[in-house]
């Protein structure tokens, strides 16, 4: 196998997922192959990602990044969860925690607990948001690393919002360290090999040719390999997930400190409110359907805190995933790969699966088949669960005051999601799969956010008496307010761990 070993590899893009792509791969590689990377400063980046999942720690982990200095230098503030403002009626609030809803006993998921309280007229379904420590902590300003013990401080996760134009440099210096060789370029042309169609080489603008065994297309939009070159097609999820455009502008921090993303649902869309130490990230994504450009940016900058940092950015897309993520000698991450609307803050997520999938199902140079199938199957199956997580968002509305609403809410939805809704609506359960992205504390906090509440709680509740269930309940809701009240402000906790020149005060 040695001397059929990936012998170059070009990365074709140095947005957010080249520079992912290129530190995590020159780590693991360990300088047995030579790593180009590709950019063009006049095409520039997308820049706007600068909300993301727990799942980034341990990215940063393996790359061995220390928590304190990436913060710093990304100008990053923690992140609870994330919070819906009238999604499925006007006047709604409840956040999507990282973490649990109470906590399981006997096995037994905690809403089922309190579902038949709520059956016994004794609390309210909605109240159950009040027993979970990263939603108190979020709404109370406050934060700490979770314990590493079983205590109710344990039970939560957590992860960053940060600057995305300063984590790609970041990750740069990191790459370049291990043997990355940046090539700034614009590319104009890609040849392909005769006999089997793989991508030869690249052409740049002023005529140098690049070649190398295995590409990787981090080209954004686009997809200059992938598509452009080797016509891999688009399956188009718009009429799902219809939002097409958004529009980005930062401005300045006036409220305290918070650890969560609020996303307030709007007209012809939603709006993302993303608190970094220096400002707080803004965007309305919305449905050229049903919205002018011009509307969309007057309803952004008539709801933001502060004072505008800079003019409002506009951005198209199409929400959709290639038809293989991996074709011949080309692999696809982020953008170039497809694109699902940022309302889970998930597509940073999908490139390090990728890069994980890539390096688990690492190729030769004979390119095995059977492991490009592997990898786009995971690949379909992590963008499919994320977009029924996304979609029923949308669906699980009872809005109808506008023609978007009207649309999510009696739209067909795909056969995935329709089958996963129909079972917690019988008995509060969820589909359960073990790997990949939004378990089951997720689609409780989504389901029963977005007032779907099951016809019937687990059946095993029944085995305690009712006075055991209450007093269950009434224990972790206590624990939990307990815990809350120890923990620190979050702008302590930055302002101490990792604050900034001008950080706030706590
Ligand atoms: C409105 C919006 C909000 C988002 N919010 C979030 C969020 O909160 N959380 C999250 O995880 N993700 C979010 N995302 C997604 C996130 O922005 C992207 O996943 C991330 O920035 C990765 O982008 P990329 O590197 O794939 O592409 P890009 O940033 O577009 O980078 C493309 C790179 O390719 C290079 N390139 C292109 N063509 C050529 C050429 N011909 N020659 C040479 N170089 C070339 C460019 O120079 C650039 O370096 C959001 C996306 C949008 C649109």
């Amino acid at each position: 196998v040695a001397d059929n070993a990936i012998r170059t590899i070009v990365i074709v893009g140095g947005g957010t997922a080249g520079w992912m792509a290129a530190a995590a791969i020159a780590h693991k590689l360990n300088r047995r192959c030579a790593i180009r990377l590709i950019e063009s400063a006049e095409i520039g980046i997308v820049g706007v990602g600068e909300a993301t999942v727990p799942h980034i720690r341990s990215f940063n982990n393996t790359l061995g990044f220390d928590e304190a200095d990436f913060m710093r230098s990304t100008n990053a503030t923690f992140k609870l969860g994330i919070e819906f403002v009238n999604w499925a009626r006007i006047g709604d609030a409840y956040i999507h925690p990282f973490g649990e809803l109470g906590r399981r006993l006997n096995g037994v998921d905690f809403h089922h607990y309190w579902h038949k309280l709520c059956e016994l007229g004794e609390r309210d379904q909605q109240d159950i948001f009040d027993v979970s420590l990263p939603i108190l902590a979020a709404k109370q300003g406050k934060f700490a690393i979770p314990a590493a013990d079983n205590s109710v401080l344990s039970t939560f996760g957590y992860a960053y919002h940060f600057d995305a134009t300063l984590y790609a440099p970041y990750l740069r210096k990191f790459a370049e360290a291990r043997g990355v060789v940046r090539i700034e370029g614009k590319i104009v042309d890609a040849a392909l090999r005769g006999d089997d169609g793989f991508i030869e080489s690249v052409t740049l603008e002023n005529s140098e040719k690049i070649s190398a065994d295995l590409f990787i297309d981090c080209s954004g939009f686009r997809g200059l390999l992938i598509e452009q070159a080797l016509k891999t097609g688009y399956h188009d999820w718009r009429h799902w997930l219809p939002c097409d455009r958004a529009v980005a502008a930062p401005c300045e921090t006036t409220e305290m400190s918070v650890a969560y993303t609020r996303s307030t649902a709007r007209e012809a869309g939603w709006q993302w409110r993303i608190p970094l130490q220096h400002r707080v990230g803004n965007g309305y994504v919305y449905c050229s359907e049903f919205i002018r450009d011009d509307e969309a940016a007057a309803t952004l900058t008539a709801n933001l805190e502060g004072t505008l940092q800079a003019e409002p950015r506009f951005l198209r897309f199409v929400t959709g995933l290639r038809k293989k993520s991996w074709n011949r000698n080309c692999v696809a991450m982020g953008l170039a790969g497809g694109f699902l609307e940022p309302l889970e803050s998930t597509s940073i997520y999908l490139i390090q699966a990728a890069i994980t999938n890539l390096l688990d199902l690492f190729p030769t140079r004979g390119f095995d088949e059977a492991d490009i199938d592997e990898f786009n199957r995971v690949m379909a199956l992590e963008y499919e669960r994320v977009r029924d997580f996304i979609v029923l968002h949308y669906h699980a509305t009872e809005r109808d005051d506008a023609p978007l609403w009207n649309h999510v809410r009696t739209m067909a939805i795909p056969d995935s999601l329709q089958y996963k809704m129909d079972v917690f609506r019988d008995h509060g359960h969820v589909v359960k799969y073990k790997d990949g992205m939004f378990l089951e504390t997720s689609w409780h906090a989504v389901y029963l956010g977005q007032r779907i509440v099951p016809r019937h709680y687990d059946p095993l509740v029944d085995t305690l008496k009712t006075d055991d269930v209450r007093r269950y309940v009434d224990e972790v809701r206590a624990l939990v307010h307990r815990g809350v009240a120890a923990m620190p402000s979050h702008g302590s906790f930055i302002a101490r761990h990792c604050g900034i020149a001008a950080a706030q005060a706590p």
